[in-house]
């Protein structure tokens, strides 16, 4: 075996290691629960059984969405955006960047593009060799470009993106959950065995641990929850928040936001009974997002709108008083 190849394959395998983390903490977390304190501390049959079973549903639904989150594999931009045959030997061979840039302007003419580089500059992928989609970017660790990009996140080992990301906040969600179930019903036999009421017995490290490791837990996930919460809101990224996408106008750290209610139906979907469960609902295809129609008389806006009862295109929405149109219908060749 090659040495870069094995040195490909330790990092590989090193990348596993807080998943691994993760699993361990949950797996103790689940015999301390079920077995010390459900079955060798708690008295009561009705209360046994009730604890086991609110704990079983919200393990059951945090396990699925951090599955989910992990197994989903990064969505990638489609062939479309990777340079033609002429046209890729043509930027290959031309050494002036101006002359480069030429080749890609004429290429993504034809693609839903909107965003560019803070010079203006066609988002071009060296690596991949591909234009890159609005909101895409290239991830090193996953060696690819990544639809809607959030972050590259260790404790899932993966890509959260266009993908998995409705999956990565349900597994915050359902994580705060089940830290708050734990502390909700562990609390009554902490005291206890804090203040002596409760004999000494090899229960009760498990019990005041779990409470500890469920509490510090829930901090850190709850805030890593708001901020995401707060993201969906405002339908901006990670990557977005710490630098906003430009347009053709310039940098607009809300282009893509359509107002709180739409933002949220972008990643969760219109339909309430997939908002909560780890099942693919997110609209549209990762490759281009609708955006706020910024450089519009408000007057032609209005007479636009008004002519056409409000809706011009399935793609053009009034939200929060701001008239929007899809970008993918305004690309003029
Ligand atoms: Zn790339
Ligand atoms: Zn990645």
């Amino acid at each position: 075996m090659a040495p870069h190849h094995a040195l490909r394959c330790c990092k590989r395998a090193l990348n596993w290691v807080p998943v691994l983390f993760i699993n361990l903490v949950v797996g103790w977390s689940y015999y301390a629960y079920v077995v010390e304190l459900c079955v060798y501390t708690i008295p009561n049959n009705a209360e046994r059984i009730s604890y086991l079973v609110i704990f079983h549903i919200f393990l059951m639904m945090f396990v699925w969405s951090y599955w989910k989150t992990i197994g989903s594999k990064p969505a990638g931009p489609s062939k479309a955006f990777c340079l033609p045959r002429a046209e890729k030997e043509l930027y290959e061979r031309e050494e002036r960047a101006e002359m480069q840039q030429e080749v890609l302007k004429k290429v993504a003419r034809n693609l839903p593009v909107y965003t560019c580089t803070a010079g203006g500059a066609i988002r071009y992928c060296d690596q991949c060799q591909l234009i890159k989609p609005d909101r895409c970017h290239h991830c090193s660790t996953c060696e690819m470009c990544v639809l809607k990009m959030d972050h590259h996140c260790p404790w899932v080992n993966n890509c959260v993106g266009f993908s998995n990301y409705k999956y990565f906040v349900l597994f915050l969600t359902y994580a705060s959950l089940y830290c708050i179930v734990i502390c909700a019903t562990v609390i009554q036999y902490f005291i206890k065995f804090w203040t002596k009421q409760l004999a000494d017995t090899h229960a009760k490290f498990h019990i005041l641990f779990l409470f500890f490791v469920a509490a510090l837990f829930f901090i850190s996930i709850v805030s890593l929850l708001s901020y995401h919460l707060w993201l969906v809101g405002k339908n901006r990224t990670t990557i977005e928040a710490f630098r906003a996408p430009v347009f053709t106008n310039g940098p607009d750290k809300n282009g893509f936001s359509l107002g709180l209610s739409r933002n949220m139906a972008e990643v969760f979907g219109d339909q309430a009974k997939y908002w909560m469960l780890p099942v693919f609902s997110s609209q549209g295809d990762g490759h281009s997002f609708v955006t706020r129609l910024v450089h519009i008389d408000p007057e032609q806006a209005n007479s636009v709108l008004q002519q056409n009862e409000v809706c011009i295109s399935p793609d053009c929405f009034i939200s929060d008083g701001v008239p929007i149109v899809s970008v993918t219908m305004e690309n003029d060749p």
